[in-house]
């Protein structure tokens, strides 16, 4: 934001005041009046505060790049729930990888019963490797659907293709956007198209900024809304899996008040360190948590080392959300 000063302020006392109030300000030299320039992520200020400041005379705030995303409600429908301010915070678990019929009727039912809203599992699944498991396509799709709707449970998975998309929604309540493919544009505005709410991962390089745009797209492009899933970013050190950024989850839901997610399964790699991220996860503002989850991580076909087994899962749910399990 551009604070312009009156000729006569005090520029050394209005900069103290802005920073008074948190907000970065950086002094701009060479203009022909007085002139701050004030990040407008720093602090919640509303405009007619600034004008209030004694010797501002105009403050003028660039167009968001995202007025789609900054109109979207912090609360907003999702599948079979609403997930946001306001709701009850929203379980989302399930596979890495959904392996067979059986394998995930299990989990389905394990996971309803503990009070989980919707089901994960992957179909199509953007390995790292191409020798590692790529998933067992449509026909995992429709062993997801069945297991989800006998227990009740929406499902969510992920579409890697626009040639997919159709294909996955007639099967899913909401479409995940991979953090591999948070800037696939062409995959975005397809799955947007779709007409179902998105869940976008954020993508591991990415900015806030940029993740926001990504959002502005599924927007401009069909979808109805967008929830935000924070799963790690690269950080320099391998200790864990990804570095989970709780800083931006509060920037999300505080700041922008956006429907966010944790995923801290991707985040950490190692299923001990999940119950703690996820209470911090819900501190720092997430509206819901995406967890993984198997009945034998050790024969999982993929990411068994972060798979919750039952009764971690029944413990955290239990803890983080207050669920209790149904009779
Ligand atoms: C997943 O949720 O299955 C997944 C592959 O996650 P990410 O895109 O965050 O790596
Ligand atoms: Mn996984």
């Amino acid at each position: 934001m551009l604070v312009t000063l009156r000729p006569e302020a005090n520029r050394a006392a209005v900069e103290r005041e802005l920073v008074a109030h948190g907000l970065w300000v950086t002094r701009l030299e060479g203009s022909s009046r007085p002139a701050l320039w004030v990040e407008p992520q720093s602090a919640q200020l509303a405009r007619e505060d600034l004008l209030a400041i004694d010797g501002v005379e105009s403050v003028a705030a660039p167009a968001s790049a995202h007025p789609r995303i900054d109109a979207q409600p912090a609360c907003v429908p999702f599948g079979p729930i609403r997930l946001g301010t306001g709701a009850p915070a929203v379980l989302i678990a399930g596979p890495c990888s959904v392996e067979s019929p059986e394998q995930i009727r299990r989990i389905a039912e394990r996971v309803a019963g503990l009070g989980v809203q919707l089901l994960r599992g992957g179909a199509f699944k953007p390995r790292t490797s191409p020798y590692a498991f790529q998933g067992h396509g449509e026909a995992a799709l429709g062993w997801l659907r069945d297991a989800a709707t006998a227990h009740a449970l929406g499902v969510v998975t992920e579409v890697m293709s626009p040639a997919d998309a159709r294909l996955v929604a007639s099967y899913a309540d909401v479409l995940q956007i991979g953090s591999r493919n948070m800037q696939n544009f062409a995959l975005l505005r397809a799955v947007a198209a779709e007409g179902r709410p998105i869940l976008l991962k954020r993508g591991m390089s990415a900015s806030v900024e940029e993740w926001l745009l990504a959002g502005e797209y599924c927007l401009h492009h069909g979808a109805p809304n967008v929830v935000f899933c924070e799963r790690g970013i690269r950080g320099f050190d391998p200790s864990t899996r990804n570095l989970l950024d709780l800083g931006a989850v509060a920037l999300l839901a505080h700041v922008h008040h956006q429907p966010v997610i944790v995923d801290p399964s991707h985040a950490l790699g190692r299923r001990d360190l999940i119950p703690a991220l996820s209470r911090a996860a819900i501190a720092a503002g997430a509206a819901g948590l995406m967890l993984e989850t198997h009945d034998d991580p050790g024969s999982a076909l993929s990411d068994g080392p972060q798979a919750l087994t039952g009764p971690m899962l029944a413990d955290l749910v239990r803890e983080v959300a207050g669920h209790e399990e149904a009779p």
